[in-house]
Parts: C-alpha cells; sequence; structure tokens
C-alpha cells in the first residue's frame, strides 16, 4: 500500500515524489506522459529570484526564490549555472536607471549578498563594448546582475531518477482516471489508464497528491473532488529560438518593454532564446501552441532595441509555448498574477498544489509533503504502521549527477568536463555539454563508445549531442518514446535547424531495437513526433 499516489509528473510532482521517499514513505507518481513534458519543459529555463516581482513588492518571493538558487547552485551544479544579465535602460525610461540600481541592491541583499556576484553599472560606451549588437542611442546606462539557466525538463527527470533511486515507483504515460475512496470517505487508491497501451489499472494509496499544474482544474472535475471555483488563472508564455548570428548576445539581455513587460533574450551558444509572451487563456492545457501574432509580438519587441537586421518569423527556428498554473486572483492583467502557490488539503486525503515556480519547487515539494505526512500522522500509527518518517532533508541531498562532488560545486562540473577532453579524446564543447547535461553521470553516456565507437558522433552537425545519449535516454533515462527523446533527452526539437526530422528515423531504429517496437510502431513514433514539430512551427500558418 502507498503512502501516497502523486499526479504530475512536472517539476512539483517529481520534487514530492523524492522528498517522500527520501522521508522513508513509499511513493508513487504518476504521469499521463512523458516526465516534465507539460510546463515544466516550457518556462524560460531560469532559476531566479524574478527581478520583476520587487517592482511588485513581493519581498517574500524574492526573498525564496533567491536562497533556492544559492541552494540549486551547490546540489544540482552541473544543471543551475550562474549567468549574467544585462539591463539596457534609457533615458527616458520609467523605472529609471537609479531606480533600477536601487531595485538591484534590494535583490542583492534578498540574496543575503550571496548571489554569483553583486550587480555592476555600466555607461554608454561601455554597455557597446559589453554588447556590440544592443542599440546605444538614447541608454542612460545599463546594469549586469546575475541569474541561473537551467535544464527544466532535466530538472524533473533527475528528481524523478533520485525518487525511483530511494524506493519510489515511477510510472510515466499513466493518466489518473479517479480517486477511488473507501467507507469511511478516505481515499483508498487511484484508478489509472496507460496511454501507450490502455490498460487499466489501479493504485492503492492512503493519499493522493495532485500536483497537475495548468491541468489542476480539468483534473479535479474529471476526479469529482468539488472545489466549488477555479483554483488556477492560467497564462500562455511563448519562446522563440533564432540563429545566435541573427541576435549576437553574449549575455541574457533583459528588455523593459513599454508595455511593462520584461522579455529576455537568452545566449544558448549556437541559438539565442527570446520570451515570453504572458496573455490569459482558457482553452485546454493540451496543445497548447505559439501562434503567428505571439511570434510577431517577440520579434518586434526584440528588433527595437537591436542594431541587427528585423528579425521576422522567417528567422524562427522553433518555438515553445507554456501554461504558467498561477493561483486565481482579482489581478488586472496576466502579468499582475502573482507567481506564490498555494496548497489545500480535503478530508479524504487529496492533497492539492497549485501555482509557484520552477525556481521554489523543493519548497512547494517540502510543504506538500509536509501535508502528506500530517495526514497520516492524524491517523496514528494505523496509517504509518510504526514507521519512523523523517524530517524533509532534501536542502542536504544533491541530484544524481552531482552526487559525489558536493564539494567542488561548479569546479566539480569543469573537471568532469576536463577528464572527457583528456581522457576520451572529446572535443571540448561536446565534454561541456555532457558534464552540464550529466555531471558525474556523464561517464556512463561515453562508456557506450568503447563497444562502438559511431556513437560518440554528433546527431547534428552543428551540435554536441551524440548518438549515445539516444541509448542512454532509454536505458537510463526513463524515456519511452521517440518524442521524449527528441524533445527533452536531447532536445534537437529546440535547438537543430530542422528540428530533427532528419534524424528521427535514425533514432526511432535505436529506440525500436532497445523498446521491441514493430515495424509498425516505428512510423507511429515518427509521426508523433512530426506533430509535435509541426505544432513548434504552427505560427507559420497564420
Ligand atoms: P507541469 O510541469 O505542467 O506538470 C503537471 C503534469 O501533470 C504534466 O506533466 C501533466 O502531463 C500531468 N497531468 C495532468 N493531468 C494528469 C492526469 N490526469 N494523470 C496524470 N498526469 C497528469 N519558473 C521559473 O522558476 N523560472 C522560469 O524561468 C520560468 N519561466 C516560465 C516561462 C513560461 C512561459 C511558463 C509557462 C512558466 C514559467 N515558469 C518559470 C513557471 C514554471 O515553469 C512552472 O511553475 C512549473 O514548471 C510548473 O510545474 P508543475 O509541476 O506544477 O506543472
Amino acid at each position: 500500500m502507498n503512502d501516497v499516489v502523486v499526479i504530475g509528473g512536472g517539476i512539483v510532482g517529481a520534487g514530492i515524489a523524492r522528498d517522500a521517499a527520501h522521508r522513508g514513505l513509499r511513493a508513487t507518481l504518476v504521469d499521463k506522459g512523458d516526465l516534465g513534458s507539460g510546463t515544466s519543459s516550457k518556462s524560460s529555463k531560469l532559476v531566479h529570484g524574478g527581478l520583476r516581482y520587487l517592482e511588485r513588492g513581493e519581498l517574500r518571493l524574492v526573498f525564496e526564490g533567491t536562497n533556492e538558487r544559492s541552494l540549486q547552485m551547490r546540489r544540482a551544479p552541473h544543471l543551475v549555472r550562474p549567468i549574467p544579465f544585462l539591463v539596457p535602460i534609457f533615458k527616458r525610461q520609467k523605472p529609471a536607471l537609479a531606480y533600477v540600481d536601487i531595485g538591484l541592491w534590494i535583490y542583492d541583499a534578498l540574496a543575503m549578498f550571496r548571489s554569483p556576484k553583486l550587480h555592476r553599472t555600466y555607461r554608454g560606451a561601455q554597455v557597446h563594448t559589453l554588447e556590440p549588437a544592443l542599440r546605444t542611442d538614447g541608454l542612460a546606462g545599463a546594469l549586469e546582475y546575475y541569474d541561473c539557466l537551467t535544464d527544466d525538463a532535466r530538472l524533473v527527470l533527475e528528481n524523478a531518477i533520485d525518487a525511483r533511486a530511494l524506493g519510489a515507483e515511477i510510472r510515466t504515460y499513466t493518466r489518473a482516471t479517479a480517486v477511488v475512496v473507501d467507507r469511511r470517505g478516505r481515499v483508498a487508491a487511484v484508478r489509472t489508464r496507460d496511454t501507450l497501451t490502455g490498460r487499466e489499472d489501479e493504485i492503492a494509496t492512503r493519499t493522493v497528491v495532485v500536483a497537475a499544474g495548468p491541468w489542476t482544474d480539468e483534473l479535479l472535475a474529471e476526479l469529482a473532488v468539488p472545489f466549488g471555483r477555479k483554483l488556477l488563472r492560467p497564462t500562455k508564455g511563448v519562446h522563440v529560438v533564432f540563429d545566435h548570428a541573427r541576435l549576437p548576445v553574449t549575455r541574457a539581455v533583459t528588455l523593459m518593454l513599454p508595455d511593462r513587460r520584461v522579455i529576455f533574450c537568452i545566449p544558448w551558444v549556437e541559438r539565442t532564446v527570446v520570451g515570453t509572451t504572458d496573455t490569459d487563456y482558457d482553452g485546454s492545457p493540451d496543445g497548447v501552441v505559439a501562434d503567428a501574432a505571439d511570434v510577431r509580438y517577440l520579434c518586434d519587441a526584440v528588433s527595437r532595441y537591436f542594431l541587427t537586421e528585423k528579425l521576422t518569423p522567417d528567422d524562427v527556428i522553433a518555438t515553445w509555448a507554456g501554461l504558467r498554473p498561477l493561483v486565481a486572483s482579482d489581478a488586472a492583467t496576466a502579468s499582475d498574477v502573482s507567481r506564490e502557490h498555494e496548497v489545500f488539503v480535503r478530508p479524504e486525503g487529496i492533497i492539492v498544489i497549485a501555482g509557484g515556480k520552477l525556481t521554489t519547487y523543493r519548497r512547494m515539494a517540502k510543504e506538500a509533503t509536509d501535508r502528506v505526512v500530517d495526514w497520516l500522522g492524524d491517523r496514528g500509527d494505523a496509517a504509518l504502521e510504526g514507521r519512523h518518517i523523517k524530517p524533509c532533508r532534501t536542502k542536504n541531498r544533491s541530484l544524481p549527477g552531482a552526487q559525489g562532488m558536493e564539494i567542488h560545486g561548479h569546479r566539480g562540473v569543469e573537471a568532469v568536463a576536463d577528464k572527457l577532453v583528456h581522457s576520451a579524446g572529446l572535443p571540448a564543447r561536446v565534454a561541456q555539454h555532457l558534464a552540464q547535461t550529466y555531471g558525474q553521470r556523464a561517464d556512463s553516456v561515453v562508456v557506450r563508445g568503447v563497444a562502438d565507437a559511431h556513437l560518440l558522433e554528433p546527431m547534428d552537425a552543428d551540435l554536441p549531442y551524440l548518438w549515445a545519449e539516444v541509448d542512454h535516454a532509454v536505458e537510463v533515462d526513463l524515456a519511452r518514446t521517440l518524442d521524449d527523446v527528441l524533445s527533452r533527452r536531447v532536445p534537437l526539437v529546440l535547438r537543430a535547424r530542422d528540428q530533427g526530422l532528419g534524424v528521427a528515423a535514425r533514432a526511432a531504429e535505436r529506440l525500436g531495437a532497445r523498446l521491441g517496437w514493430d515495424e509498425a510502431e516505428r512510423p507511429r513514433q515518427i509521426e508523433r513526433y512530426r506533430q509535435t514539430v509541426a505544432a513548434s512551427r504552427a505560427f507559420r500558418n497564420g
């Protein structure tokens, strides 16, 4: 019998499964798709305090965010890496340079001056040297501060892998369809359906945590768990990917737009990512895509600030779109809705967690797991069968890629990359990619090249991804479909010029051999991946 079934394998659900298993609870995590296939692979991929929340006076949120940022830099240095951000400020712009400077002092202070580096101010000509592509006419100056860049889907994956290592069961492509309640009105089981095979099942459990992100209201309705109101006000956010040469930034550039929105231009080695939009959305969370208006808005907004030729939708290599699962409020505009989270506990033993950010997932997981423990504790030893449940200790436990290199932090990641260059003879760019993706687990990818040297060849000439990563994705990293691999484990869908279509057939062949796909399954997998690519290009249809 499980103590808890977590519904939703995004960052919040994976964090809860890991925390629960680490405390000694029996936990199962189910997701109707792949791990991280919801909002948690559609974020701006920043682990940050949220400079923008300062403007709204949400100091607690910034404090929480900056503190979780420093913790994650220690516990997952391969996945959470500091990068400089530059905020250009123009002469007649509000807030003015001095005001943003004060804001950044508060930001540094809330981080207890443990930011990767304290912020700095630059004047006109200096800004040109830092970011030559940025327009400097009318510029009052620019402020540089530090936040962190991550791989959101991998952050989810490493939480799930660790949860499994700690004893939790992870079931992907498993949709929760009902909660079974016993005669006393308490949770007894969760009914599920395998979304790949259609097989129905029932998982016995004492509690359920709903961590379904933007699907929360839809799921609660399906599970017949009434709240009498909608818990969420989801807002849609879109990102677009350009070739780095079209938008050559060396730091993340933070643009404060005249409509009070903030967008980031983030360097991703060979690409530059621009995002995000923030608009109310009331459709189904399945099938949310970037439309032509979203893409035009981002192209137009960014083009005003750079000297490069005007960016147009024709320059866009890829897009992604996601829904922020924000807690419903009376905020006037989508951008004003708070990023705070809330936990709701129902008498049956159903705990619902809504809102929040990728950055604060560990704290969210702690709160939800605390409620599970409280609920079980209130039912006495009968529920816990005399087991001693430990308090939350995720502050002290590294994610799998960082286990064993705690004292070295980011230097440990560099050491992994150096070793891959010197002992495995890999090009520096590939070694850095592997170290920053897998941390100390990188060896288990590279060792595959011993049996077959072709596995250490790149999948795409522009990018550092290796064929060995495809095998690793399915044998170690819990991938079950071609889409899992090309969208989230080796995300060619976001980075490759052809979005991975050119290698889809060969990748499907490798996966099929490992997963036992028959002749009919391979084309089905390729077709499904084509649909993912088509969704990313839907804006081209007008
Ligand atoms: P999700 O990741 O959506 O997970 C919910 C899961 O539930 C899904 O995988 C879904 O498949 C599953 N599910 C739904 N129904 C069922 C069912 N019936 N059975 C089983 N499974 C089910 N935060 C930051 O900190 N930094 C950022 O830079 C940042 N940028 C963002 C940019 C955008 C555009 C957006 C949209 C969000 C951003 N966020 C950011 C917020 C952050 O991404 C989200 O708060 C977070 O990813 C939500 O995670 P989640 O686990 O709650 O939801």
